[in-house]
């Protein structure tokens, strides 16, 4: 077979064998993990294996051309025992129903890890951004909030921005929320723009809280970060703030990536540079004075440390056994598979798992919904020592948890959260 054969074939398995791999039943192994682990009560492990309310709903949206077409959109509310449902709202082509209800049981996990009163909930429209206008964009989000308007709000569920959504489509919630209600409602929804009471901040915390546990990894092995080597899989938000955390660190990106490929250089990538490429070209790819690589090439480069930044099951048990990195940050949610955990755990890679490493994004979130709700705005520096506060408290309690059970730091930190949402369960009791 010649090696673009080979290249092919091995492409198609990939495509196979991570279109099969569902995201809902990940996170339902790695919760029957954390329940042995902390030996929870099996009735507490029933209420958490199902979300507390799914909305599914259909958003017919005149489209430019004139012609109408029906999205399918999705909420997913999957417990609250801790506070209001709170997560993202997702636009992508492979948005599915379980994949949403894997991303609201994250958030779950991830608010109570790093300790911020909320539930968790997402949501999700299949739908291509990419190849939609804005008045495309605007019609369906504006929609979208209307269907599940009854459901959301500042004291019942919070969304906010999550892949190929930003502050333009939560200033459209905020409005049609508001429209609906006769009143101004900044607290409905996080991420805005800072003209409507969106926090400084905001915009890059998901990368800054990761690349601040990626340095609490490397102060626990006492791994230099300075003059050390980096690679980030995707370039959206989280991707390039990534990458340009990690630079101000001292620590040297050889190669970064998009949907559409990769590059490499030896002597290091400058961030801003690529991003100026990347909205000229639509993608990383081409960027002067580098190699392309695949994105499969990109995850098996030799560095030490490695942030998944796109989206799910990127590290599967196929390439695990390739990877070098000694550091993995995982910006992306779920990003490895229950298989892959196991194989890195073996190669003694440390990794920061997504529920602990991207929660900074969420944490900004509630710095945000408190501002709101005081009628205060906070300068960028009191949110940003807020963060630090939380990312390092945050990791603090889980290496503890991972130690006393002696287990990954992913295990560490799913015994962390379910224990206290499970806790929180408990004391509610149940009604009827
Ligand atoms: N979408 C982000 C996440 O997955 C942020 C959620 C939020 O701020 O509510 O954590």
């Amino acid at each position: 077979m010649s090696t673009i054969q080979q290249t092919l074939e091995k492409k198609i398995v990939q495509k196979v064998e991570t279109g099969s791999i569902n995201p809902y039943e990940n996170a339902m192994k790695q919760l029957e993990i954390a329940a042995r682990i902390i030996k929870l009560d099996p009735s507490i492990q029933e209420i958490l294996s199902e979300p507390k309310r799914i909305l599914t709903v259909s958003l017919p949206i005149k489209m430019d051309d004139g012609k109408v077409r029906n999205f399918q959109g999705y909420r997913v509310q999957f417990n609250d025992a801790r506070g209001p449902f709170k997560g993202g709202i997702r636009y992508h082509p492979n948005v599915t129903l379980d994949e949403v209800k894997a991303l609201a049981a994250w958030m779950t996990w991830k608010c109570a890890v790093v300790d911020i009163p909320y539930g968790g909930a997402k949501g999700g429209i299949v739908c291509d951004p990419k190849n939609m206008s804005m008045g495309e964009k605007e019609r369906l989000t504006r929609r979208y909030t209307a269907m599940i308007g009854d459901f959301i709000g500042p004291y019942r569920d919070v969304p906010a921005p999550d892949v190929y959504t930003d502050p333009q489509t939560m200033s459209w919630i905020l409005d049609t929320y508001s429209q609906m209600k006769g009143y101004q409602v900044p607290e409905c929804v996080t991420g805005k723009p800072i003209a409507l009471g969106g926090s400084e901040g905001r915009n890059n915390s998901t990368s800054r809280g990761c690349i601040i546990t990626a340095r609490e990894a490397a102060k626990v092995l006492k791994f230099p970060l300075k003059g050390a080597t980096g690679a980030v899989q995707g370039y959206g938000n989280a991707g390039y703030w990534s990458a340009v955390f990690l630079s101000e660190l001292g620590v040297k990106v050889v190669g970064v990536s998009d949907s559409k490929g990769g590059i490499y250089s030896k002597s290091g990538i400058n961030p801003a540079k690529v991003q100026i490429h990347k909205d000229k070209t639509g993608s990383v790819v081409g960027f002067e004075g580098t190699e392309e690589i695949s994105n499969e090439e990109l995850l098996e480069l030799d560095v030490d440390v490695l942030v998944p930044a796109a989206l799910e099951n990127a590290i599967t048990k196929r390439n695990a056994p390739n990877i070098k990195a000694k550091i993995i940050a995982e910006a992306a949610n779920g990003p490895t598979t229950p298989e892959a955990d196991k194989i890195l755990q073996n190669n003694k890679v440390f990794l920061v798992p997504d529920i602990l490493a991207n929660s900074g994004g969420v944490t900004v979130s509630y710095l945000e919904w408190v501002q709101n709700l005081n009628r205060e705005h906070w300068t960028e520096e009191a949110v940003n020592a807020k963060l630090e506060e939380k990312m390092v408290s945050a990791f603090k309690s889980t290496f503890e948890m991972a130690g006393r059970y002696n287990v990954s730091m992913r295990d560490g930190a799913m015994a962390l959260a379910v224990g206290k949402v499970a806790e929180a369960i408990q004391k509610l009791g149940m009604w009827p």
